[in-house]
């Protein structure tokens, strides 16, 4: 751990798909937050411990199978490691993207994940502009829809980093084939939004390395 970062981050992939889990911890603190808890709960627990994190919150940043669909499960085991008389919150995404979240026991099962997949309704959906907290750090609600209407990127100005989900990859975009996708709405909201932070603002994708704002914005087909 780096005391001179003030969040630790721990990317784990979890699902067939190779989703990139964050487990974001305050190095101040020790209170985390999990973003994209999409399955494989054993392992991200595994990790939590490893961590000594404390997790606050589970995030979201869109209700696909691959990035929502561990988020209950993983909520109970916390509650249950943690000794709470409250559920563990479940924060976002937009409420737009509530008709794939009551889709996700389906897909799971379609797509053979391990685990118990279920639909839920979000402790609290999240719109732009709103400021979450890890511990002492802020970050920052965009809502970022054309993947899906619903989809938001979290974005950490402190240390110039963005967790951008299935928005924008390393050299790609976000599919927008899927119902309620939308490339011209995706395409706006990376321009307007996203690139907009700066050049040299870092990003962690759902699938995939990580890259930064300026090189998408030089070199990604789907930009320039
Ligand atoms: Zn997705
Ligand atoms: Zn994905």
């Amino acid at each position: 751990m780096d005391e001179q970062v003030p969040l630790s981050i721990a990317i784990v992939p979890v699902t067939p798909f190779a989703q990139n889990c964050s487990i974001v911890m305050c190095n101040a603190t020790h209170d985390a937050v999990v973003i994209d808890a999409g399955g494989d709960v054993p392992t991200l627990m595994k990790q939590i411990r490893e961590m000594g994190a404390q997790v606050r919150a589970l995030w979201l940043t869109h209700g696909h199978v691959d990035h929502a669909s561990g988020a209950p499960e993983l909520a109970d085991a916390l509650q249950t490691e943690y000794g709470l008389d409250v559920p563990m919150p479940i924060i976002g995404p937009h409420e737009a993207d509530q008709y794939w979240i009551d889709d996700l026991a389906a897909r799971a099962r379609v797509y053979g994940f391990s685990g118990n997949a279920r639909s839920f309704v979000p402790t609290r959906y999240l719109q732009d502009g709103d400021v979450l907290h890890i511990g002492t750090e802020t970050v920052q609600v965009l809502h970022c829809p054309g993947h899906t209407p619903g989809h938001v990127v979290f974005y950490h100005a402190n240390m110039r980093l963005a967790w951008v989900g299935d928005v924008l990859f390393a050299g790609s975009i976000g599919r927008t084939d899927f119902p309620g996708g939308n490339h011209a709405d995706l395409i706006n909201a990376i321009k307007s939004k996203l690139l907009p932070l700066g050049d040299d603002v870092q990003f962690i994708s759902g699938h995939g390395p990580m890259s930064n704002f300026g090189q998408e914005r030089r070199f990604n087909p789907y930009l320039v």
